[in-house]
Parts: structure tokens; sequence; C-alpha cells
């Protein structure tokens, strides 16, 4: 299940480190979030090493259908409706910013990433009067949104939503370009944080600050992420033969498709569900019924999953680990939208540590409480928390997760056994695949 990046680009080249150094900064994980992030610090004037325990860009990176947009589904009517006015429009301007910001440094640096400029849509099958209300919303927030009926699709659709001055790009060509220019140490799998040293399974590294960028934070206690946020999976399709499309596409409604091109190809993502919750083989399938119905003249050409943490008031967390940990930072709770998400990290985490204001700070803090907005998918979150456990305990036939415990699912799709609490997964012979577990199974399979 190769993504179409990792087809096209290869294994990524990171400079080596000699020796056991001090640095200003480590930041463990380099995917999207972790090298955007080395990047700024560094141009900064920070000395920066990045650890990453398996290769560059071999996580959910990998597998993301880069679209570079502020458009995060229905996003801004909730936020309006759940959050304060300053904080709706932190949000809406910080990821507006991150696209403006991967325009102008892929313009300094000459990236060759197929950087293009488009139109971002949502668009309704069902019930079209949702997205009058987050054109509205969205314009508000000073976003250059606008809603209309026609589409270039072969979909019957109700409405749409447009975003203008959004992009896309091919997102390993562009982090190949920049993690040349960082120390970036592969295979260093991180196993413990203690003060200032990061222990790996290959020698302890020492820095002043510390940025965890793992993409489910690693670390338990404190920050307690795993009581915040849970993983959903969702698959990818990459089409050949196909009329191209100019404009991006999220349904919102019925089948909720995800679609771009991406040169000759067209990515046609969706099927998503919590990790751990589908235990049917239907993901393809649904996704290639989905093709076929809309696409017939379409050859597929690859097939591949990935997922992502889904905060409870659909905010990522980007800042101070935790009120405990002065010089532990986090980024995560990305919500399927860590394009822009990880370049709001970089230059928030960056201003932080460097000690300069950043305007987005309160918007993004993980010190946040917000109860209307996320307080009824925490009690979901308990609920399946408390039901994993349960299960782990008293249901032998499955086996129980690395991380707390939790009983897992066999995913016949994947081959995979699932949490469905937090996310964690491991191959059929309980190789752990995806955090926040950091150990094989033990426990018979
Ligand atoms: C199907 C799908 C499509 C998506 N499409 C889009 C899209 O179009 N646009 C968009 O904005 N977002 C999209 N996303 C979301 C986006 O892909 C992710 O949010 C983003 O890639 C996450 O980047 P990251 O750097 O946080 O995580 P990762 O890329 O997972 O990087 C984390 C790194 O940390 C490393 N690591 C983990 N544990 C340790 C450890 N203990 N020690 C050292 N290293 C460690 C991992 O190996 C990994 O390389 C999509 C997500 C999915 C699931």
């Amino acid at each position: 299940m190769e993504s179409l990046w990792k087809k096209e680009t290869g294994e990524l080249q990171a400079q080596e480190s000699q020796g056991k150094e001090t640095y200003d900064v480590i930041v463990i994980g380099a995917g999207m979030a972790g090298i955007l992030t080395a990047y700024y610090l560094q141009e900064a004037g920070k000395k920066v090493l990045v650890l990453e325990a398996n290769e560059v860009a071999s996580g959910q990176t990998e597998g993301t259908t880069a679209k570079i947009t502020s458009q995060h589904g229905l996003k801004y009517s909730k936020l309006l409706r759940n959050v304060d006015r300053e904080r709706a429009e932190g949000y809406a301007k910080a990821n507006e910013e991150a696209i403006r910001e991967y325009e102008r440094l892929i313009k300094e640096l000459g990236i060759d990433c197929q950087f293009e400029k488009c139109t971002a849509y949502l668009y309704a099958t069902v019930d079209e009067r949702v997205l009058k209300k987050e054109a509205k919303a969205a314009s508000l927030l000073g976003i250059d949104a606008f809603y209309r009926e026609k589409t270039e699709l072969p979909i019957k659709v109700l409405g749409t939503v447009g975003f203008r001055n959004q992009a896309c790009f091919q997102p390993l060509e562009f982090l190949k370009v920049l993690c040349q220019k960082l120390t970036v140490l592969e295979y260093r799998k991180v196993l413990k944080i203690k003060g200032q040293e990061v222990i790996t399974e290959n020698g302890t590294y020492t820095a002043d600050k510390i940025v965890v960028a793992t993409h489910y934070p690693i670390k338990n206690v404190p920050g307690f992420y795993f009581l915040r946020q849970h993983q959903e999976r969702s698959y990818v399709l990459a089409l050949s033969g196909c009329k191209k499309i100019n404009g991006m596409y999220l349904g919102i409604d019925g089948e909720e498709i995800s679609l771009r091109q991406a040169g000759e190809y067209l990515l046609l993502g969706g099927a998503g569900h919590r990790t751990g919750k589908e235990k049917r083989c239907y993901a393809r399938a649904k996704l290639e019924e989905y093709a076929r119905k809309y696409f017939p003249e379409a050859t597929v050409e690859g097939f591949w999953a990935a997922q992502d943490c889904m905060p409870h008031d659909g905010i990522p967390f980007i800042g101070r680990y935790s009120w405990l940990t002065p010089n532990l930072y986090v980024a995560t709770g990305f919500q399927k939208w860590g394009m822009t998400s990880s370049m709001v990290a970089a230059l928030l985490l960056r201003d932080e540590i460097c000690g300069m204001k950043n305007p987005y700070r309160h918007v993004f803090s993980p010190q946040r409480f917000l109860i209307r907005a996320g307080g009824w998918k925490f009690l979901i979150d308990v609920k399946e928390s408390i039901k994993g456990m349960l299960t782990g305990l008293f249901y032998k036939k499955a086996p129980r997760c690395a991380h707390l415990g939790c009983g897992l699912h066999w995913n016949a799709e994947e081959e995979s056994w699932d949490c469905p609490c937090h996310g964690s997964r491991y191959d059929k012979d309980g190789k752990i695949l995806d955090n926040p577990s950091m150990r094989n199974l033990e426990n018979k399979l």
C-alpha cells in the first residue's frame, strides 16, 4: 500500500550528524510538522537535531492527499457556534497565512514540488443549506469564500462553497529539499524524554528545548493527550485515465469523498472511520464502486491508507506540552488537515521557543479547555476507552494493546490489529505500525 508520493520520490536523503553534541532544540519526528518546525528554528539561528524512528516522512505524511487549504470541512460555522469570535478568526487567519507561507517558501527555495494554486470546494449532495451558512461564516472571518451551485464534477451536486487562493503540492518532493538542509537522524526511536535528555534506542541526546512532533504524542503523562483526541483512518485511490479536474473537492454529506488532481492522477479519498472500528474489508471496494459510478473510464493505479488525530474541540494542540514542562512542546491533533496545521505549528513553535510573540498562541494552546466545543466528544471517547480497557481485561481472545491495555480489533482490509480507543496499530505479527503505542505486542496473537 505505497502512496503515489512515495512511488514518485523514493527515499529522502537526510544529513547525518557525526558526534553526540548538545543542541538548542531536538525535534522528535520527521513528518511534515517536525521537518517544518526544525527548518524554521534553524533559520532563526537555533542548532537543531531531528530524531526519527523510521525514515523521513514515513509516517502519516506519506499518506496525505496534500491539499494546502484553510477549508477544513464545515469548520467556520462550527467554530462560530462553539468558540469566541476572536479564536475562530485566529484559526482562519493562521491557516490562510500558512498557505501564503508555503507559497513564499517554495518560491524562495525554488522547490520543484508541483505546487499549484487552486480553489477548494465543499459540495453537498443531500442538503446545501449548511454550505450557505459555511460560506457566510468563512467570509465573516476574512476568508475569500463564495457559494455556487454548479461544479465541473460528474456528480449531481446541490451546492458548493469555494475558498479561493488555496493550493496543493507533492509533499515528499517539498520535504526532500528541506531535510537536505537539516540534521536528521533516522532509525532513532525515542523511548523516553527525561528533563533535557532524549533517550533513543541508539543513544541519548540533550537539548535546551524539545518538540514532540510524533503525530500522536509519545508521553502519556503529563499532557494526557490520550484523553483529548482519538484517531480516524481514511483511504485513498489513485486513478488514471479520467478527465482532469481543476478544483479540490470534499463532500460534506452522502459519501464524503475527497478529490484532487495530482499530475496525471485523480486522488479519490474517503471511507473514513474511527481507527479500530471497521472490521470489514470494505474501504477499497467502496472507493472503487464510487470511482466506477462517476469516473467509469478510470483505471486504479494505487491504493493506500493513513490516519490522523481528531481533537474533541476541533482545534490542533500546538504549544507547551503541559503546564509542568516549560521546555517541552507539542504539535498534534491535525484532524486530517496537517499541511496547513504543520505550517501553523512550525511558525508558532519557532516564535514560542525564540521568545517572540505569536498572535495565534492562545488559539492553539494545548492548555485551553473548551467545554462547549469538545465536551460531548470527550464523553464519547471516555466511553470508548472504558469499553476498550474492559474488553482488554475480560475478552482474552483478542490481543491487548501495549499502550494502555485496550482490546484490539482485527482490521481485515489492512491485515492489522487496531486499537479502537487511541488508534495504535500493529501488523499481523504484532510489530508496531502506528502510535501512540511505543512497543510491539508481547501477548500472544
Ligand atoms: C487519508 C488522509 C488524507 C489526508 N489529506 C490531507 C490533505 O489533503 N491536506 C491536509 O492538510 N492534511 C491531510 N491529511 C492529514 C495530514 O496528512 C497529517 O495531519 C500530517 O501528515 C501529519 O504530519 P505529522 O508530521 O504530524 O505526522 P507524521 O507524518 O506521522 O510524522 C510523525 C513522525 O514521527 C515519527 N515518530 C513517531 N514516534 C516516534 C518516536 N518515538 N521517536 C522518533 N520518531 C517518532 C514517525 O515515524 C513519523 O515519521 C490527511 C490525512 C489522511 C489520513
